[in-house]
């Protein structure tokens, strides 16, 4: 039987690194806060309220008061499916709009929503192997610093000046693979978290690369670091997992195993598409309705405004057409069975090169912009790799951009990319990460402000500005499945914990296809799927693991290593309670129902084209499933945590 009171799975020890008085205190893991936070997300939520509590709402995130803690969970770097996925949690900067914003009905200040973001590859696994559970950091150092954290230490030490290079006048980190690679080979067998260039210059969407291409992306953890004068985390370490009963989650491990395995060979399975065409294969589904779907018609197009476009086009950027310049297994540390990354080589042209495939989501919001070279696509995530962007928020605000250019609402920035400039987007993509130019500064900020900037010279165009910006009010920018497609769909999106447009938390595409569509049903789905992603994400898990964390054998492998003895319903209402303490905390940044019920006004305009013509965001059944969310979650309809 086992034993409650003892840490297995876990590392059992924190490290709280202040950066102010470059101090670091190791503290033993509070087990009460495993068992009922799970981990990664889930704990470090808790280890934010604790920090929240004490200094209440952060109104500024760039300022030393924010904290970011970057981890990982029990089931992390053992031998379970996908079990490589660490956290990083934060108060975002890119959902944000704290000044007064007269182009929203009934604007209310918000300062910054808890982000998490969820990255694979070694790091997480290493740093656990490192010693440590949660790294948690407070505080500025007053010169450029990185983390040293090396078999069972947790190190400030200043940042290596050859680790910076001038651009654009400032002093900025090189590119990700260029740090890594020199962090690396000054401890061997090493693995780097690190921010870019784009950090640096506090670019709201800049995020943090792990091992070259793996990133926590949305919500601006890179900037964050930047904030700090934290350039960057390196791990080494080779402490293994402690298991409550070793036999045991071997046995229930080979169980699950075969369920996977099951799931990934099963061809009216999801799951049996990623090893191949990884998350590309939404582009099919989503444009024409191949791979398992019924009629597609929900790839955005131009700025979201429709979700069809010329098929031949489309077939320059379809799935088959990234499956071409795909080439063999680039995975997570630990995954199995579901292997949904591949090295992608360009041989010749001006985008030559090599790196990782992009994933759907990038690829669908950049084809957004009109952009159809499948070249320029591969090009530009890898520059978003190096220079640290997030590539979904970038294409998001791309696209918005590029509105303002088309209607002439760009008049300081002339040559600023308009839709299906392919080089004027790479060329602004550096802009923005460098902070090189009026437009890349300008592009930089959360949409709020930029929106505000570029009012203050054109009063009249305020709210023609504002239409343009699906990112406004504090949004994230939607993911690459039409909002105006799915009511449910933009429910997750309208009320995810991290920002407007996350598309990670709930997902209904395949359901709402299936026929859900009562208000009712709809709020329920979406909520208990936010409350599911949590447990997800807390366990170390990937979005793509195909059994059931609320049954058997999951919750008896899960007891096999970590002692914990979870029911169905106590590990459900784990979920619930992460949730819910996240929006708690939210709802002291300043979000409530005002936040959840924007609707970007363009998203109420019709489609003219494709199979789902007519399609629009209908803001008044919007406001039912709304109300039927909160009463889920037994909140008020105000959208309080009670
Ligand atoms: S399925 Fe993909 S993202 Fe998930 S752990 Fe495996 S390689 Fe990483």
């Amino acid at each position: 039987m086992a034993d409650e009171t003892k840490t297995t799975g876990y590392r059992g020890r924190w490290a709280f690194v202040d950066l102010t008085d470059r101090t670091v205190r190791i503290e033993p893991a509070d087990p009460a806060y495993g068992r009922d936070y799970v981990g990664g997300r889930g704990l470090q939520a808790r280890l934010l309220a604790d920090h929240l509590e004490k200094t209440g709402p952060i109104t500024d995130p760039l300022s030393p008061s924010n904290r970011i803690i970057i981890g990982s969970a029990a089931l992390n770097d053992t031998a379970v499916a996908t079990a490589g996925r660490g956290s990083c949690s934060f108060v975002g900067t890119m959902a944000r709009s704290p000044e007064a914003a007269p182009w929203i009905p009934g604007h209310k200040p918000v300062f910054g929503l808890v982000s998490h973001s969820s990255a694979g590859g070694l790091f997480p696994n290493m740093l656990k192997r490192a010693g440590f559970d949660q790294i948690i950091i407070d505080g500025r150092a007053d010169r450029p610093v990185r983390l040293a954290v090396v078999h069972g230490t947790c190190r400030i030490v200043d940042a290596e000046d050859e680790l910076f290079e001038t651009v654009a006048g400032r002093s900025v980190p090189r590119a990700a693979s260029t740090i890594t690679d020199a962090l690396t080979a000054g401890l061997k067998g090493s693995s780097t978290l690190t921010a870019g260039p784009a950090g640096w210059n506090l670019v709201d969407f800049a995020c943090l690369t792990a091992d070259r291409h793996r990133n926590f992306g949305r919500g601006g953890a890179g900037a964050v670091f930047g904030s700090k004068n934290l350039l960057a985390v390196t791990a080494l370490g080779n402490e293994a997992i402690s298991y409550a009963d070793p036999e045991a989650f071997r046995k229930f491990g080979r169980e699950l195993d075969d369920l996977i395995k099951a799931s990934v060979n099963d061809p009216t399975r999801t799951a049996s598409f990623r090893p191949t065409t990884g998350t590309t294969w939404w582009l099919d589904r989503a444009f024409n309705g191949r791979y398992l779907g019924t009629n597609g018609g929900y790839l955005p197009w131009h700025n979201f405004d429709e979700g069809a476009f010329d098929p031949a086009d489309f077939e320059k950027i379809s799935t088959e057409a990234f499956l071409a310049i795909s080439e063999k297994h680039n995975v997570c540390n630990k995954c199995r069975h579901i292997f949904c990354t591949r090295v992608a080589k360009v041989e010749s042209g001006p985008y030559a090169g090599e790196g990782v495939r992009p994933e759907f989501e990038t690829i669908a919001l950049w084809v957004n912009c009109g952009i159809l070279d499948r070249e320029a696509i591969f090009h530009m995530n890898a520059l978003c790799n190096e220079l640290g962007l997030d590539t979904m928020t970038f294409g998001s605000v791309m696209a918005g951009a590029m509105e303002l250019a088309e209607k002439g609402l760009l008049p300081g920035h002339p040559g600023a990319p308009v839709f299906g400039d392919t080089s004027g987007m790479v060329r602004t993509l550096k802009e923005i990460a460098y902070a090189s130019t009026g437009l890349g500064r300008l592009l930089g900020h959360y949409s709020d402000r930029v929106i505000a900037e570029l009012a203050a010279a054109a009063p009249a165009s305020q709210t023609d500005i504002a239409y343009s910006l699906t990112t406004a009010f504090g949004g994230l920018g939607y993911a690459g499945i039409s909002p105006k497609a799915f009511p449910g769909m933009f429910t997750a999106y309208g009320t995810s914990n991290r920002g407007r447009g996350d598309h990670t938390y709930a997902w209904t595409v395949q359901a709402e296809e299936g026929g859900l569509k009562d208000a009712r049903d709809l709020a329920a789905y979406v909520a208990e799927g936010q409350a599911g992603k949590a447990l997800v994400d807390s366990l170390g898990l990937c979005d793509f693991f195909t059994g059931d964390i609320t049954a058997e054998p999951f919750l008896s492998l899960y007891r096999a290593l970590s002692g914990i003895v979870y029911t169905p319903e106590s590990l459900k209402a784990c979920g619930r309670r992460i949730y819910a303490l996240e929006r708690r905390l939210n709802n002291a940044q300043g979000r409530d129902r005002t936040y959840d019920a924007f609707v970007p006004p363009k998203l109420r305009v019709p489609m003219t084209r494709g199979a789902r013509k007519g399609g629009a965001v209908d803001e008044a059944f919007y406001a039912t499933v709304l109300d039927a969310y909160y009463q889920a979650w037994g909140w008020t309809k105000d959208g309080r945590v009670v």
